[in-house]
């Protein structure tokens, strides 16, 4: 692709690789807390988290319950499914993953090598709708942060994805043009979308292979290096 001086990644199940980190941090809770005690297997938990923090999620979503309610709700749920009525326990869960899943490393496949290829020819930067201080660990964390001139969050920016307000800002603050940059994330709608409401073109990152009509699409990111 001519004239691109601007990659944009999104961070969470773009570069982070979101589900395995929270499987990981589960697991680690589930040994912590030792819940083998009371459920047959750190999977079964994990089923069961995954469907209460679903459930809760939605509530949050449509404003029906706060983020600290969150936090401590699904894990409560979870635990009260394998007859463990423990609030503290559960509050202490809740805040231990929010520091915890930052933590960890895991980056999608051939995440680094393409990164370690880009940084070569272009300008990296991350925009995300994440908080700022979860997502500077991310990164941190990971071993990427070196590639990046900026980490964008909506907080920063004062707009989320996909309000073109946040890649306006991102373009005012480098001085580049809609198409000197391209956008490279996993949700249609926040990063394709929100890319091409500001002008700017994108490449669609679905690793199970899904691809999105008139839109380049990859499932593994060590294409980049033969598209850019
Ligand atoms: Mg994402």
């Amino acid at each position: 692709m001519t004239g691109i001086k601007h990659i944009f990644f999104d961070l969470d199940h773009t570069l982070w690789d979101f589900n395995t980190n929270v499987e990981i941090t589960l697991r680690e809770m589930f040994v912590k807390y030792n819940l083998g005690k009371h459920i047959s297997s750190p999977e079964v938990f994990i089923a069961e988290y995954r469907f209460q923090n679903e459930r809760y999620w939605n509530l949050y979503i449509d404003g029906k319950i706060t983020k600290k309610h969150l936090r401590t709700v699904r894990y409560r749920k979870t635990l009260e499914v394998f007859g463990i009525k423990d609030k503290a326990m559960a509050e202490q869960m809740g805040t231990d993953y929010i520091v915890l899943s930052p933590l960890q490393s895991a980056c999608f496949p051939n995440c680094h090598a393409t990164l370690d290829y880009l940084k070569e020819k272009y300008s990296l930067h991350i925009i995300t709708n994440g908080f700022e201080e979860v997502q500077t660990v991310k990164v941190k964390s990971s071993g990427i942060d070196h590639y990046f001139d900026n980490l964008i969050t909506s907080e920063k920016a004062g707009a989320l994805k996909p309000h073109r307000k946040i890649f306006d800002y991102t373009m005012k603050l480098l001085n580049a043009t809609a198409d000197e940059c391209i956008m490279i994330g996993d949700e249609p709608t926040k990063d394709i979308q929100g890319a091409h409401n500001a002008g700017i073109r994108a490449i669609y990152f679905n690793p199970a292979g899904e691809v999105l009509d008139g839109v380049h699409s990859i499932s593994n990111l060590n294409q980049l290096m033969e598209i850019l």
